[in-house]
């Protein structure tokens, strides 16, 4: 029988929202769709969509809500999204919700639930300081937490890991506040009032963490 999850992942900067993420795609082959990755792309590739969000994003800031609903527009239509989709780092602000319900109610879909990935201030520094992506695939890891087998090197397909440029002390500081000011206090309790939320102790390796979403979200973790 084949599963079907339709997810929000939501947390601060730091709580591990892509790699759990990338759990519940690899598990599900549910579509994971990152705006935040999706804008980082674009800014790569100086897209003019890159080039409007790139100002935001080396200031810690958010990109405009438009921006941001008429990119997930694009992709939550795709076909495979059908069948199941983790979004991850989507919405962060009331107008983002709001747009999200109209999108899906559009596609005949609902989310099933929002996984809320909690941990302190003090763990998010230490996290985010040393986090590494691979440039190929975006296997996330930890220089100390979770580091790859040969420094510098993705253990899954041997890509360049790299940091990330908002990842500095200064920005990552900004990034929380953002969180605590504009993404907290009207998500957790929308998302709770609605009987979606559920929330989970993002705190320990990811494989622990992987356990206690998988069990709130009553799946086998095997
Ligand atoms: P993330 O990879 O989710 O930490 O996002 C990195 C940056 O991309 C954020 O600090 C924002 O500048 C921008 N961003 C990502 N997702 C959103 C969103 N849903 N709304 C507004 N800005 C976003």
């Amino acid at each position: 029988m084949s599963v079907t999850v339709r997810v929000v992942v939501l947390g601060p900067p730091g709580a591990g929202k892509g790699t759990q993420a990338m759990f519940l795609k690899e598990r599900f082959g549910a579509c994971h769709i990152s705006t935040g990755d999706m804008l980082r792309k674009a800014v790569n590739d100086q897209s003019p969509l890159g080039i409007k969000a790139m100002q935001y994003m080396e200031k810690g800031k958010l990109v405009s809500d438009n921006l941001i609903l008429e990119l997930m527009g694009e992709h939550l239509s795709q076909e495979n999204c059908k069948y199941g989709f983790v979004l991850d780092g989507f919405p962060r602000t009331r107008p983002q919700a709001l747009g999200l319900e109209k999108l899906l109610r559009n596609l005949g879909l609902q989310l099933d639930r929002v996984v809320f990935l909690n941990i302190p201030r003090d763990a998010i520094i230490r996290r985010l300081a040393g986090r590494r992506t691979c440039e190929k695939c975006g296997t996330l890891y930890h220089l100390v937490f979770d580091p790859s087998s040969k420094e510098g090197v993705c253990d899954r397909c041997h890509g360049v890991l790299y940091q990330r440029s908002d990842d500095t002390e200064d920005t990552i500081a900004a990034r929380y506040d953002v969180y605590k000011t504009q993404t907290a206090p009207f998500m957790i309790d929308y998302y709770r009032k609605g009987g979606l939320l559920q929330e989970i102790d993002g705190m320990g390796n990811p494989d622990e963490v992987k356990g206690r979403v998988f069990q709130a979200l009553g799946l086998d973790v095997a």
